[in-house]
């Protein structure tokens, strides 16, 4: 393994503006998932710990911290903290890997950039944020005023731990919000790393607060809590529903971001080769640990037997290897839970009927870790478990179909609606198929590229409103109408 010996220094709490123990003293440790080991203590929150955050945040927010300040001050800080990302890039990037198992060329080269970018464009909103003059009648002056909406709560998962903190804190800050952070266990270093850093960028005490700790406590308090406006989350659609039936208790805005079961059609007239590349990265990128991961491939039915020969080929030459190396594009699954849950679903899907032609075990690296290799089933139904259920992970299913029709049934055939990707020449009927599929976002002749400036999110049980792009805005931000009587 490559340079896992520069220790790593116990991460904490960041709580009003300082870098703080729990209250309770108590601690948990963040483990490497490529060697089993463990990096370092990170203090662990309690429900004591989340009510001073919440506090800290309602002060900032309710004293005027933040949300008073000059739209352009805001502004400058929030780029200054993009600059200061970039500029720890190298200790990001590791952080990441070696908390999540992904590769360094993703951590380093792609995530960096996209959070840092996540706060570089969104600073850029904090001075365009307006409301409306409304004409309504000459007597009276009507204008609307977009205003936060006080305390985010934010609850983000462990398979893009470090973008996320970009996905949720950079559009709620810069619509003058402030935010209580609570990232997944498995994977707490790098948000809190870029807490540190915003209080370089001279962010406020409370405006931004950290608070690692389990989902059922910590999370759990930062729900229920009436002081939070609002609860933005990345997870599962088990636990999006949970949140749902909680927020209710305070009527809480809520922003969900959930699971996928994406399709991705591979029609006999695109360029197979680009295809080809298009559905190994669709699935492989992030170990398939990506919610909007291609992991239902549709080929069409003359093309299928060629198609999946070459895809097949492909995949056994992504071996799993040292995340840390630089060349390494297929890393360790996140955690030894995720990983049996991954290799039961390929058991699921051999005994439910799937042919296996590539990967399908556990493949460790220097004898260590919690790598699955990069895996295809043929022969899948659209009905299966495999077909149906998110598995999260390095594990391709493939169905075939005939036609436009069944290639748009069979994709919107699912519970999900987050992403598809659409592979084909002709013109026309890429973009009749992408109004038709039931997804957040379609790719055409290409997968899994984002922007901070392009929306994401669900349609059906992926969830609802939007990360990223002018639209999450609104979901940060409320409108208040005031009319002013002229006679
Ligand atoms: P979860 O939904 O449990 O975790 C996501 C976040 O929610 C974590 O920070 C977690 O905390 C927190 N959380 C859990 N329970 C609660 C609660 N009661 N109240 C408030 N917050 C809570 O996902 P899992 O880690 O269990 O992953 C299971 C599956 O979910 C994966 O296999 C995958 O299919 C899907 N998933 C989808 C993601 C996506 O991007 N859409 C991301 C992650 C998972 P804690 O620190 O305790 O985990």
């Amino acid at each position: 393994m490559t340079d896992t010996l520069t220790p790593v220094k116990p991460a904490r709490l960041i709580i009003n503006g300082e870098a703080v123990d729990a209250a309770s003293g108590q601690t948990f440790t963040t483990v490497n998932p490529a060697t089993e080991e463990p990096i370092c203590e990170v203090a662990e929150a309690g429900v004591e710990d989340v009510d001073r955050a919440v506090q800290a945040a309602r002060a900032a927010f309710d004293g005027g911290a933040w949300p008073k300040m000059k739209p352009s001050e805001r502004q400058r800080i929030l780029w200054k903290l993009g600059d200061l990302i970039l500029a720890n890039a190298d200790e990001l990037g590791r952080l990441e890997t070696m908390d999540n198992g992904k590769p360094i060329f993703e951590a380093r080269q792609i995530d960096v950039h996209m959070v840092a970018g996540c706060f570089h464009y969104f600073s850029g909103w904090a001075t365009k944020l307006t409301g409306e003059t409304i004409p309504v009648n000459p007597g009276v002056l009507t204008y609307t005023l977009r205003e936060p909406l006080g305390v985010v709560g934010a609850i983000i998962p462990w398979n893009f731990p470090m973008n996320m903190v970009g996905w949720k804190c950079a559009p709620a800050l810069a619509a003058g919000n402030t935010v209580v952070l609570k990232p997944a266990m498995e994977t707490p270093l790098t948000a809190v790393r870029i807490g540190e850093l915003a209080l370089e960028a001279g962010l406020p005490p409370g405006v931004l607060n950290i608070v690692s700790g389990p989902g059922a406590v910590a999370g759990e308090a930062l729900v229920r809590d009436p002081r939070v406006d609002k609860i933005s989350f990345t997870g599962s659609t088990e636990v999006g529903k949970h949140l749902m039936r909680t927020a209710a208790d305070t009527v809480k805005k809520l922003t969900l971001e959930l699971g996928g079961k994406s399709p991705n059609i591979v029609f006999a007239d695109a360029d197979l080769d680009a295809a080809v590349r298009g559905a190994s990265n669709g699935i492989f990128y992030g170990k398939g640990e990506i919610c909007a991961a291609g992991s239902r491939l549709l080929v069409e039915k003359s093309v299928h037997d060629e198609f999946v020969a070459k895809l097949a080929e492909r995949a056994k030459k992504i071996a799993p290897a040292d995340p840390l190396d630089p060349k390494t594009r297929l890393g360790a699954l996140a955690s030894k839970g995720q990983m049996e849950k991954v290799l039961g679903y390929v058991q699921t899907g051999v005994r439910e009927g799937a042919r296996l032609v590539a990967g399908g075990e556990r493949q460790p690296v220097n004898g260590r870790g919690y790598f699955v290799q990069a895996t295809v089933l043929d022969g899948v139904d659209n009905q299966m478990k495999v077909a149906q259920e998110e598995i999260f992970g390095p594990v391709l299913a493939v169905i075939a179909f005939d036609g436009v029709e069944d290639a748009v049934a069979k994709a919107n055939d699912v519970l999900y609606g987050l992403a598809a990707g659409v592979w084909t020449r002709d013109v026309k009927k890429a973009h009749s198929v992408a109004r038709r599929l039931q997804a957040g976002t379609v790719w055409v002749n290409a997968y899994n590229f984002y922007d901070a400036a392009i929306p994401f999110g669900g349609y059906k049980a992926s969830g609802f409103g939007r990360d990223l792009g002018p639209d999450c805005l609104r979901d940060y931000t409320q409108v208040k109408s005031v009319w002013v009587n002229l006679e």
